[in-house]
């Protein structure tokens, strides 16, 4: 039986938790409703603690494992790893590369991803430059170049054929500004629940359990409002030809 991609979602981020903060609600939805969701993941997340005694191939290791941790909880496909170093990501030709070969690979009909701007009004948000940077470079990768078969060559000489991503959910939910062009995403309260899991399973970064647990729901619940739902998230939503 050949394989029905319209259930295939993809989400492409900087780091470990990343997903967990800002769509992992979204991610829980998809699955509990039967679909298939990947996380591509760029860095290695071997820079994020003020602990001066971890290595940064330790943390990295930590992050692996964390990030795997919550993909069980929220019942991942599969989960990617890049392996590009943390605080170091560029929007490269490299990263463009490998984020196309997973969309080719596992034929998305949706992709999350940060956004790729810095935005000045998010209130006391300023963004970490790997996040724009992953962001940037996945939608590189959406279009043209995952769907263009002259563009990376060798993707081809590896089987992967050239795939065409239907719409592509930029994660807005973290910022401060939400305005009513933005698409939001209703969500039960078992999702919530599942992704507050999914988030506090990684340990390394979550020094006070119960203020993210919090920050979940309540968050969700503020951007539910707006929508008319006990919770929601907020995206930027672009439907492709
Ligand atoms: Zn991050």
């Amino acid at each position: 039986m050949t394989k029905n991609h319209d259930k295939v979602a993809m989400v492409v981020t900087a780091h470990p938790d990343d997903a967990e903060w800002g769509c992992s609600g979204s991610v829980a939805k998809w699955t509990r409703l039967g679909w298939d969701v990947v996380y591509v993941l760029c860095t290695d997340g071997s820079k994020g603690t003020e602990d001066r005694e971890i290595s940064s191939e330790k943390l990295s290791k930590i992050r692996e494992e964390e990030q795997r941790n919550a993909g069980k909880i929220l019942g991942l496909k599969a989960i990617e790893f890049l392996g590009y170093p943390d605080g170091y990501l560029e929007p490269s030709l490299d990263v463009r590369r490998d984020i196309s070969r997973e969309i080719r690979k596992y034929k998305p009909s949706v992709l999350i991803t940060t956004n790729p701007k810095r935005d000045l009004l998010s209130g006391n948000y300023l963004g970490h430059p790997d996040h724009f940077a992953a962001g940037e470079a996945a939608l590189s990768a959406v279009f043209p170049s995952a769907r263009d078969h002259l563009t990376f060559p060798e993707l081809l000489e590896e089987g992967l054929e050239p795939h065409k991503v239907k719409q592509v959910w930029i994660n807005m939910f973290n910022m401060g500004n939400l305005n009513n062009n933005l698409f939001f995403n209703p969500l039960e309260k078992k999702d919530v629940e599942l992704a507050t899991s999914a988030l506090l399973a990684h340990v390394s970064q979550i020094s006070d359990p119960d203020r993210a647990k919090e920050y979940m729901s309540s968050r969700r619940q503020e951007v539910g409002r707006i929508c008319g739902s006990d919770f929601a998230e907020a995206f930027a939503k672009f439907e492709l030809n």
